[in-house]
């Protein structure tokens, strides 16, 4: 196979032990003879893959007693509404952190007096906001902790005297987590837990019941942690991936071990960017994510844009285009990619450096 590095914002990189098993159970599921895209969901051996993978959340995030873990389908994007649905009784603050923050927020808005608590969007999303005062008389404050598409991160649990519910998709499993900050902890799974097709929850549970609407079954966080996730066909396909994906997390020394290898990842990256003349990062010093390294050419090397992608891409470094709305490149250092990948595109930088430097 062709070697490549894969920066690819999501749905991301997998570890290829994951890979590996899910295509050995395409063809046969746990020796039953029956590929996992056929079986039944109402059988031993699928409550076998939906309970470890509910242990190994547990296990990895060290979720405490009264929460519960449930996987869905809709993407993040459904549960900004379920959010709403579920927590909104009269009024919400959200932290304008970007794009997802502002769709979240936007669900909430049908609903009941949701607002923005701060925001970053006076210098396009680069930095998170601090300092400003939690309200009391609000149902719940949303934060979205990692910033996709701008590589802003908020790396810590905030301590809030009102329920705190965090849009977790893009840095969850990445860096240990205070869960018992949480009432909610959500997201896609393709952006680092597994492949796109499912989204998780983490919800404790005395934290719903509380509002007065009536709640489409559907909708209802309640009913899907009562049903252990199976209230109707799970995506079986993707839980089977995530599992695998776990259980390879664990294997290499869990979210503690792997955020270390994050971290030097993320390091190694930024200081070529703060080295390499021709490049610099957009995102605030202090807020930089951990995930998605945002850059760009500096003044003066803005035309080399278009070179720069073919010159790495013909390296084998694929996914690097930035965001739309911020430009540039943007490399999504997500945990199965390897300090070797990051090695990889620091030497393109600074090959590319003596080429037109
Ligand atoms: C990608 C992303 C989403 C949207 O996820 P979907 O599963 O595609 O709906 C929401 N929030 C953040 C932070 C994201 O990165």
């Amino acid at each position: 196979m062709k070697e490549v590095h894969v920066f690819n914002a999501g749905p991301c990189l997998l570890p290829r032990q994951a890979i590996e098993a899910a295509s050995d159970a395409l063809k046969d599921f746990k020796g039953t003879g029956v590929s996992l895209l056929s079986i039944s969901h109402r059988t031993k051996e699928w409550d076998e893959t939906m309970d470890e993978c509910r242990s190994l959340w547990k296990e990895l995030l060290h979720i405490p007693e009264g929460y519960e873990t449930v996987f869905l389908g809709g993407g993040a994007s459904l549960q900004f509404l379920l959010v709403a649905m579920n927590y909104l009784e009269k009024k919400a603050a959200y932290l304008d952190t970007g794009v997802w923050a502002s769709k979240a927020l936007k669900e909430a808005k049908g609903l009941g007096d949701a607002y923005a608590i701060a925001s970053s969007s006076d210098r396009n999303y680069t930095y998170v906001p601090k300092g400003f005062s939690i309200p009391s008389d609000i149902d719940y404050l949303h934060v979205t902790t990692n910033n996709t598409i701008y590589g802003t991160e908020l790396k810590t649990d905030i301590e809030s005297p009102v329920p705190l519910i965090a849009d977790m998709s893009s840095d969850i499993l990445s860096r240990p987590v205070n869960v018992s900050r949480y009432a909610l902890i959500y997201g896609g799974a393709q952006k680092n837990a597994g492949p796109a097709g499912v989204s998780f929850a983490i919800i404790r549970k005395d934290s719903l019941g509380k509002v007065s609407r009536h709640i489409p079954t559907m909708l209802d966080y309640r009913v899907h942690l009562d049903k252990l996730s199976m209230f109707n066909t799970p995506p079986v396909f993707s839980i089977f991936v995530m599992s695998e994906t776990l259980k390879w997390l664990k294997s290499s020394g869990g979210v503690e071990a792997i955020h270390e290898k994050n971290v030097r990842k993320a390091d190694t990256l930024y200081a070529e960017i703060d080295r390499n003349p021709l490049f610099r990062g957009t995102a605030c010093k202090e807020d930089r994510s951990l995930m998605n390294v945002c850059f760009v050419l500096s003044d003066g090397y803005e035309s080399l844009q278009d070179d720069f992608l073919t010159f790495a891409k013909e390296r084998g470094m694929i996914g690097l285009k930035g965001h739309r709305l911020v430009g540039g490149f943007r490399a999504s250092l997500y945990n199965a990619c390897t300090q070797e990948d990051v090695e990889a595109l620091v030497a393109c930088m600074r090959e590319f450096e003596k080429l037109r430097g």
